[in-house]
Order: C-alpha cells, then structure tokens, then sequence
C-alpha cells in the first residue's frame, strides 16, 4: 500500500523478493543444483536440473550486483498490448558474479548504459492502471550516474 492508499502490485510475483522492511533490499530468486552447482533464473519449480538430470534444486537468492552482457533501447511499444510500461525503454542482459544471465529492463539514464557496466537491483513501477494502482517489477540500474 502507497502513502495515498493506492495498491502496488507486482508483476511476476515469485521472481523476487518483496522487502518488509524499509532498510531491507529486494533480490532475485533463483534455483541451484546441489549436486552440479548450475544455477537457474527465474526459478525452476519442479526442481530438476536440466544441466544433471537430478532433482536436486533448491531455490537461492542472488546477487543484487552484476554487469551489463547486452543491452538495447527499445523505441517502439511491442506489439499485442501487453505491455503497458514507458517508451522508450532499454532491454537486455545481466551477468551476476555467481554465473547466471539475467533477461532485464533497465532504469536511470540511458546514456550510461555500457556492455561491462556495473548495475544494481531495484524494484520499480512499471506503470499504473486508472485507479492508480501501481504495478511494479525488478529492473537493474546503472551504478553510476
Ligand atoms: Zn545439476
């Protein structure tokens, strides 16, 4: 709930983790193999692992610190209207330290998006319905401004 008594909603819900508290931060919940070590995002809920074959997986939090793979600046809304966030937007990938490729939005200023460039994990609305209503999601920021 919003100061103002509006809902906040997130989309995707079990990706990540939602803080309770105002000094705790949000992560991404993944899978990792006990017995391979493989790790997966999002989360897989059967538990097994694609990479052993085992059904060894349990679910980890993950860093909220990586580097951009891959990014673009998406100009254009996609087709299907399902998608109800801003224009332009920038897209792409994030590459954890423990080894796993995020599929990402990015925030903050474009211009300081760079392949190798050190984001971080934030939660953020991704738009809002006519009663106000904000619906959120996770994206990864660029460290430095
Ligand atoms: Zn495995």
């Amino acid at each position: 709930m919003t100061k103002d008594g509006k809902m906040i909603f997130p989309l995707n819900e079990g990706l990540y983790t939602l803080p309770s508290l105002p000094d705790e931060k949000t992560q991404l919940i993944g899978s990792k193999c006990t017995n391979c070590g493989e790790l997966f995002f999002p989360k897989k809920d059967k538990g097994l692992c694609i990479h052993c074959q085992q059904i060894t997986l349990e679910e980890v939090k993950l860093s909220r610190q990586g580097k951009i793979a891959s990014f673009t600046i998406v100009l254009q809304p996609p087709s299907g209207g399902f998608y109800h966030g801003p224009v332009p937007y920038a897209y792409g990938y994030v590459d954890l330290p423990e080894g796993v490729r995020i599929e990402t939005q990015f925030t903050g200023d474009f211009n300081t998006l760079e392949i190798g460039g050190d984001v971080e994990l934030v939660i953020e609305k991704l738009y809002e319905d006519a009663e106000g209503n904000e619906f959120v999601t996770y994206k990864f920021k660029p460290l430095k401004d």
